[in-house]
């Protein structure tokens, strides 16, 4: 038995998404079965949805920052009851076996995670699909707790804009004492900003917008950079600990690096679907690295809303209709957010 749920879907890459029936799975003794209220708009969706990647199987239903309400949970579930609110992110599973999956690391699942959308679904043949529709249901294990003391719309990016940028500030040491810069005030780049600087550290935010400046010092950067001015960067060089990069379209990444310390690591979060050139003299002289990270895993994804709870940390969101999604796909091409778009999923019923 499945249940029959509203959904917005894009058809191929160069069609607009548009509404989509699909189905849900009856809850089994493991699962939480969500309403979706809130649901952010990630960069990834747009990348998904025009295939830049190369790998979209169509129709897909893009969405992973899901927040809501559960309505039903399976017999053997104990973390959750109906009316609770819980999240989804950016997973709904993974093999719970082996090496990565042991070490909480489910998103390098050596078999595969099983992705929100986009993925095989083991349950009912076909794709998943993700939180751009009425409800989800997943499992327990991949099924978030949301603080209380978080507004729900503004906490639902934190599943992945948030831990996409905690989990490389947490691993790098962002921290006092610690100089770091964050690439790009979008959805991911605010709150990299905002955690940066919770974490202690020096903020500078290098952004290609002039007028983000002075959001970029409320949301809690010490210093804001504007990249394409060639005396201001030369004004950093060889002095960050850390840069985390958000950037989603083509850029010159060396430029970033020659602003890094001795040792220094220049963490990229950004998937621009082309690639980057790199002159390697940046990395030998002095001595730096660059790293990628992708989301985090489930446990570090629990830390952080808990950190955002203790902290009373959340996004900067502007909320939309489901019918406005082409139309914030577009702003969001043209880097105007403020800073995530947030689907009120009410308006798909
Ligand atoms: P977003 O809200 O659109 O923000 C991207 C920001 O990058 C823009 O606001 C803009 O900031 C800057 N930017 C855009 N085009 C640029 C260009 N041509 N040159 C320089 N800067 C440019 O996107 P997002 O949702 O934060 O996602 C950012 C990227 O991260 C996407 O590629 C997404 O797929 C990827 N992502 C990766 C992970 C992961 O696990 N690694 C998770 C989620 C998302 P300014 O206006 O300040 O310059
Ligand atoms: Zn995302
Ligand atoms: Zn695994």
């Amino acid at each position: 038995m499945t249940t029959p749920t509203k959904a917005y879907a894009a058809k191929s890459a160069t069609t607009p998404l548009g509404p989509f029936d699909i189905q849900r799975r009856e809850p089994t003794p493991m699962d939480v079965e969500i309403e979706i209220l809130y649901c952010g708009v990630c960069h990834s969706d747009l990348h998904v949805a025009r295939n830049d990647w190369g790998f979209t199987t169509y129709p897909v239903v893009p969405g992973h920052e899901i927040l809501g309400r559960v309505t039903r949970v399976g017999s053997g579930v104990t973390r959750f009851k109906e009316g609770d609110l819980a999240a989804v992110g950016c997973m709904v599973d993974s093999c719970r076996e082996c090496n990565n999956c042991k070490r909480d690391l489910e998103q390098f699942c050596e078999n595969g995670m099983t992705m929100t959308y986009s993925s095989e679904d083991k349950h009912l043949g076909g794709m998943t699909y993700g939180g751009y529709s009425q409800r989800i249901v997943c499992d327990e294990a991949f099924t978030l707790s949301v603080p209380k003391n978080l507004d729900p719309a503004a906490a639902s990016p934190l599943l992945c804009a948030g831990i996409t940028t905690y989990s490389p500030l947490k691993r790098w040491g962002a921290g006092k004492g610690k100089k770091v810069g964050i690439v790009g005030l979008g959805g991911l780049g605010h709150m990299g900003v905002k955690f940066a600087h919770a974490l202690g550290a020096h903020t500078v935010l290098f952004t290609t917008s002039p007028g983000k400046v002075e959001d970029g010092k409320k949301l809690g950067a010490d210093e804001v950079v504007i990249s394409k001015d060639e005396s201001q960067m030369a004004a950093h060089a060889g002095s960050f600990d850390l840069i985390l990069d958000t950037v989603s379209a083509d850029h010159d990444l060396n430029a970033y690096l020659n602003l890094l310390k001795v040792d220094g690591t220049l963490a990229v979060v950004g998937a621009p679907p082309n690639p980057q050139p790199l002159q390697i003299f940046g990395l030998l002289m002095p001595r730096r690295q660059i790293a990628g990270s992708l989301i985090g895993g489930i446990a570090e994804t629990q830390e952080m809303l808990d950190f955002c709870g203790e902290h009373n940390i959340q996004c900067e969101i502007e909320l939309i209709r489901m019918d406005q999604i082409n139309e914030a796909y577009e702003r969001m091409l043209k880097s105007d957010v403020k800073y995530r778009f947030v689907i009120d999923m009410s308006s798909l019923s």
